[in-house]
């Protein structure tokens, strides 16, 4: 990846009706990247991609590529390709042809695209495949048909809605790895739509997360879950504790649990954020974290390489929950009713605005 511009958006608006389903969105994706365009449901994401197609006109904004304003430029003529979550596989014809197939509309002599599909099937592992029909393939594998057919067109950017959607869980693991793989090859852009933050996590260099047609954040995945801009944020991306807090400069003052310490000089009702595997968890109080609170467990989840403890720090106060790890000598110890030290220091939390 490099920092040379791909496509930059400036403050793009869509509107459906009255609806303002994209609203003053800005992003600059640079050359080669793998961005993910990350948020719940109806928040505009694929409005977003479609409007980068040409499929959707904006109401307002800009869409430059190397300094021309893409809006102005049909669908077709754009250096860019977009890959649907239906596939859109043509089933009458073989894996090798529908990769062949746009090629072949674009008048690309004959030599060369025998030589670019035999590369492109190649890559994506479809070499052995190349005579069979879509309907003689598995999910993953037309998956794959759909992604060679797009990237053997060689776009400056490649465009993709929810493209592993179709796919059972552990299929979808061994794609977005598989995705990665192929992009960082090509380096080609990739804007990936997805509304699952695991998979955006896994995949992305860089992430937007919206929420109703607006840009809460961008930034890597390191960035949003070790400094989410806020609350929304915190709380999409991962699983994390909120305590309501009021600050006073570097002191603040949680309900039940009394005064806490801040590296945020900040005043005003917040959202104290503790991630679960930033607490300590011990039968002592720890003299090495700042904090420290004694609680009952009252729920054990076992999740296989973690234990998540649900912790009561006060009986009118939400449970807390912390992670140990499963090889940890503590699970012996530690049951519903155990009464537990949960200890943190200062910058393991994140004081957010409420
Ligand atoms: P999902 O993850 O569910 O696909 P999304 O984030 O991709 O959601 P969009 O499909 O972009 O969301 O839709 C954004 C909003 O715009 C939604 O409220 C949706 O109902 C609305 N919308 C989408 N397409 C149209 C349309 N053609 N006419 C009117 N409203 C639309």
């Amino acid at each position: 990846m490099t920092t040379k511009p791909s496509i930059q958006i400036r403050n793009l608006s869509v509107r459906y009706g009255v609806f303002t389903a994209v609203d003053n969105v800005s992003i600059d994706f640079r050359e080669g990247e793998f961005f993910a365009l990350l948020g719940p449901s109806g928040c505009g994401k694929s409005t977003l991609l479609r409007t980068i197609a040409g499929f959707e006109a904006p109401f307002s904004g800009k869409m430059l590529l190397d300094d021309v304003d893409l809006i102005d430029v049909p669908a077709r003529k754009r250096p860019i390709n977009m890959m649907f979550q239906s596939y859109a596989l043509f089933p009458h014809m073989s894996v090798e042809e529908n990769v062949r197939y746009g090629l072949e509309v674009s008048g690309v002599a004959k030599r060369e695209i025998t030589s670019r599909v035999d590369d492109i099937l190649s890559a994506t592992h479809l070499t052995n495949f190349a005579k069979r029909r879509p309907n003689q393939l598995s999910g993953g594998q037309r998956q794959r048909v759909a992604l060679a057919r797009a990237l053997v067109m060689r776009p400056r950017v490649l465009l993709l809605d929810e493209p592993l959607g179709a796919l059972d869980k552990k299929l979808r693991g061994t794609m977005q790895l598989e995705l990665k793989r192929l992009q960082h090859e090509m380096g080609i852009t990739f804007i990936v739509v997805t509304h699952d933050q695991e998979e955006a996590l896994v995949m992305a260099d860089r992430i937007a997360l919206m929420r109703a047609g607006k840009i809460e954040q961008i930034g890597t995945a390191a960035e949003l879950y070790e400094w989410p801009a806020n609350k929304f944020v915190a709380d999409f991306i991962g699983t994390t504790n909120f305590l309501p807090a009021s600050a006073n400069g570097g002191q603040l003052e949680v309900p039940f649990l009394g005064k806490i310490g801040s590296r945020n000089d900040v005043n005003g009702s917040i959202t104290y954020s503790l991630r679960p595997e930033r607490i300590h968890v011990s039968m002592e109080r720890s003299p090495l974290h700042e904090n420290g609170f004694v609680g009952v467990v009252e729920e054990v989840a076992y999740h296989g390489q973690d234990i998540n403890l649900h912790v009561r720090l006060a009986r009118d106060l939400d449970l807390v929950v912390a992670k140990v790890p499963a090889s940890s000598n503590l699970t012996d110890k530690i049951s519903i009713n155990t009464s537990v030290w949960l200890g943190w220091n200062d910058a393991d939390a994140r004081v957010l605005s409420a």
